[in-house]
């Protein structure tokens, strides 16, 4: 009884912190059934049934071949039928108790026949083993005759529940913005694929004990709904969804420790937030949420698109998108998708026409325009010319990328997918959020990740290895499309859709992903850029103009951001080098845009392509995995390179807005302040503001916004000026940069200066690992500055590696003249070496 003991000791554990025990593990699973083949109680019977993880987990490979065994009459138990053993199975969703099911519509007992019926045709992920249930069927098995007809007509859809025309919840309201790492803590990162003990950690920063205020608002009966002014900026964190559906959501049968459903209102939703609601079956709603406060009882009618609170309707939306309403039914858009495609195959099967049983997407209407350069990649992507904005499309995802520290939670959904391979051409896995100083979880990730993705045929990085963007932008093909979890995730060429670990997995297992395609907005740069200007200042100066012309507030309440949900477009500086044009679309993110592309001319993406493909060749000589899908990588490059074309937008297709941008008129540096990437200003004016602290204790150089350049120029700049007065912090975002800054002889320069130099990888951007000092005021090249991220209570400016390296040097924001003396003169004249990228094909025999 050693495991039983021990779990219970396990279980009391965890209720110390108010969450149930983890799943069972296959070892613990193998213990069970031990004890069961002994002695079949309730309590093991239970354990069996409700706390192991379905899909393709180790542990349900255990559970379904017991469950197999009884049912071929190999084990004999006597509170486990066969037909109840068929039960079981039918509850584990896909994955390894497929094929005992589809073995078990031919035996000879009928009830285990009849069980077995049932069990299929609820169960969505059957992957190739519909063909077997097909071949059956053509055989003459009556069983496989119905499964495949109730797949045709989607019982597996209408036996479930439509939404409610009324839904009453008790409001838990979070004033203001709530970003995703208030609702999932990177500095708890490390617990989030244990979803209700990560929950715990859900507002904690933001605000006095939440998770006792949910309680005992939960004491009054009805659902909780998430409410907030501006919910789910910041990264795509899937976790964050997790948390807010284990606190308001419902258990799903069968499927430990995970929940689905829930209400959530906000004034705004982030896209990326909206569409992992839409995932993971919550409902969530876009509407004026001012009437609502903590402890109000408010109904919901979502088919009249009303909120009503005492009788009086409070607040008007409408359904978006239209078939919303199937994908909470369903279970979440994701489980959605899966079934549409399996009742259209079965009705292919059946000879049956297409069915009207699922709300279908409204499409816009053509207004004969040309197409925007995003339209483009995605019209191809679909194999069409192009898309227009608010149509509902299923593009090809030819690149996926995953990080650690939602990789487990992407691991989590494949297994639940029940996948043993990708579709995707290529999905990669990075290990640059945990590499520095690593969790035992995060070791034991480091440890098992890696294996999982390539036996799936994907190519998994090493700890160590850098950033993941600097690395996926190296692997991916010019003007196709691709997604990761991570919400940087923006390609240079190509565009990228990031997405919560839920839709990476799925557009990682399938090759496709769903997409309302959004509406652009095209920034359009024009005129020289000035002396001592850097590309950092043109990613700030799209908010500063964006300000000045009313399309965006800093402000939260009533917030007003044209880049919100759409597609950033940026045209003008056609001759950026692919690195370059990453600090373009990179920063998309903190505009909360949805993707973003940067028109370029062909020769930077040639030169890039030429020195990925000996990048990836490199890989493939030091043992990297899988071999093949680099391989087959390599080609296509080399196909594209055998004709390289790129598209361009239409002249006259329509953006939302224009905004147009003439460098000439930029002349100092602008910096994003404390504590809100939106909050822009120049030099001048941030020292002009006495609110503004101006004093400078850390500075941070790293991120996925630097490439190796920034690192020449901060190393010029700090050359011969000895130990600076600040903490300074540098991290390449690869190994590759860190060799050649080494070999340049930029680390002596850093370790004069008294610099602390980090392995390569997020370092402070992701603020899990390694902190700036409380209250600290920070000067950081990362990529956003939310509360709290850095350091607790740090106040951090945004901006170039150039100024970063004057702040290092001073201890405080220096004038635009003090600056524009120090940068010009240290640099000018070297910019050909300072500026320039890593091209390993022009590296002799170059090797990793
Ligand atoms: S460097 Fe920062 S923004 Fe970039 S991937 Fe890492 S944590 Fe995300």
């Amino acid at each position: 009884m050693a495991f039983l003991e021990e779990y219970k000791a396990h279980i009391a554990e965890r209720e110390t912190l108010g969450v149930p025990p983890l799943p069972l593990s296959a070892e613990q699973t193998v213990e069970l059934i031990k004890l069961i083949k002994s002695e079949c109680t309730q309590e093991l019977l239970d354990l069996l049934t409700n706390r192991v993880s379905p899909g393709v987990d180790d542990a349900a490979y255990v559970k379904a071949a017991f469950l197999n065994d009884v049912v071929l009459g190999n084990t004999k138990v006597s509170a486990i039928s066969p037909e109840k053993a068929v039960e079981m199975l039918g509850m584990m969703l896909g994955g390894y108790n497929v094929k005992p099911l589809v073995d078990a519509l031919t035996s000879e007992n009928e009830a285990v026949v009849e069980a077995a019926k049932e069990a299929l045709k609820h169960t969505l992920l059957v992957y190739d083993a519909f063909n077997d249930v097909e071949e059956l069927h053509k055989s003459g098995n009556k069983a496989a005759t119905e499964v495949m007809t109730s797949w045709a007509n989607a019982e597996w859809f209408t036996s479930k529940p439509e939404l409610s025309d009324a839904i009453t919840v008790t409001v838990f309201k979070v004033a203001g913005e709530t970003n995703t790492d208030d609702l999932s803590p990177a500095s708890e990162a490390f617990t989030r694929s244990d979803i209700p003990l990560h929950a715990n950690s859900m507002l904690v920063a933001k605000m006095d004990d939440p998770i006792n205020t949910i309680k005992k608002l939960k004491e009054m009966g009805n659902p909780i709904a998430y409410v907030g002014d501006v919910v789910g900026t910041g990264s795509s964190r899937k976790s964050g969804v997790n948390s807010v559906q284990w606190h308001m959501g419902e258990d799903i049968p069968g499927v430990p420790n995970k929940r689905t459903g829930g209400v959530v209102l906000g004034g705004i939703i982030a896209p990326i937030f909206f569409a992992t609601c839409e995932d993971s079956g919550a409902l969530p709603l876009e509407l004026d949420v001012s009437e609502m406060e903590t402890g109000d009882v408010v109904t919901i009618y979502p088919y009249k698109g009303e909120a009503h609170k005492d009788g009086k309707c409070i607040a008007t939306f409408k359904l978006n998108p239209n078939t919303i309403t199937d994908e909470v039914r369903a279970g979440g858009r994701i489980p959605l998708i899966i079934g549409r495609g399996l009742t259209a195959k079965a009705r292919g099967v059946l000879g049956l026409g297409t069915t009207d049983i699922f709300l279908t997407p409204e499409q816009p209407e053509d207004n004969g325009k040309g197409y925007t350069l995003a339209q483009k990649m995605v019209g191809r992507a679909c194999g069409m010319e192009g898309v227009k904005p608010g149509m509902y499309v299923e593009p090809v995802t030819s690149t996926v990328g995953s990080q650690d520290t939602t990789g487990p939670m992407t691991r989590d959904e494949i297994v639940e997918l029940a996948a043993l391979g990708f579709g995707a051409d290529l999905v990669m896995q990075s290990f640059c959020h945990t590499a520095a100083y690593p969790k035992p979880s995060d070791v034991e990730m480091h440890h098992t990740l890696p294996d999982f993705i390539s036996k799936r045929s994907g190519v998994a990085l090493r700890p160590g290895d850098g950033v993941i963007h600097s690395w996926l932008n190296r692997m991916v093909l010019p003007d196709t499309v691709g997604t990761g979890a991570d919400s940087h995730t923006r390609f240079p060429i190509g565009i990228s859709f990031p997405g919560g670990s839920g839709i990476v997995a799925f557009a990682g297992v399938t090759g496709s992903m769903p997409l309302t395609m959004p509406e652009s907005v095209l920034v359009r740069f024009s005129g020289e850029l000035q002396p001592g200007i850097t590309l950092r200042d043109l990613v700030n100066a799209i908010p500063y103009q964006a300000i000045k012309e009313g399309l965006l507030t800093v402000e939260k309440k009533g917030k007003k951001n044209i880049f919100a949900g759409r597609i950033l477009e940026i045209e003008g500086l056609p001759d950026l080098k692919a690195e370059q044009a990453f600090e373009l679309s990179d920063a998309s993110a903190e505009r909360s845009a949805a993707a973003c592309t940067v028109l370029l001319n062909e020769d930077p993406v040639i030169e890039y392509l030429k020195s990925n493909i000996v990048l990836l060749n490199s890989m493939i000589e030091a043992g990297y995995e899988d071999k093949r899908t680099l391989q087959r990588r390599i080609d296509k490059m080399n196909e594209w390179l055998a004709n390289p074309s790129l598209m361009k937008p239409d002249a006259d297709a329509e953006y939302a807005a224009v905004i147009n941008i003439d460098l000439n008129t930029i002349t100092e540096p602008i910096l994003a302040c404390p504590n809100d990437p939106d909050d822009v200003a120049t030099l001048t004016e941030v020292l002009a503001d006495p609110k503004r602290p101006h004093i400078i204790n850390e500075v941070f150089v790293g991120s996925c916004m630097t490439n190796i350049g920034h690192y020449r120029a901060l190393g010029e700049v700090l050359k011969g000026e000895g130990a600076v007065p600040t903490r300074l912090w540098i991290c390449p975002p690869t190994k590759m940069d860190e060799k050649q800054l080494t070999e340049e002889g930029y680390y002596s320069i850093f370790g004069t200066s008294g610099a602390r130099t980090e392995i390569p990888g997020c370092s402070l951007c992701m603020g899990n690992q390694a902190r700036v000092a409380d209250n600290a005021v920070v000067f950081s090249t990362s990529t956003r500055n939310f509360d709290n991220r850095l350091g607790k209570g740090a106040k951090v400016y945004l901006g170039s590696a150039e100024l970063a390296a004057v702040c290092a040097m001073l201890g405080y924001l220096p004038t635009k003249e003090e600056y524009l003396n120090i940068v010009p003169k240290k640099i000018g004249g070297k910019e050909a070496d300072i500026y320039k990228y890593l091209n390993f094909n022009l590296i002799k025999d170059y090797k990793l």
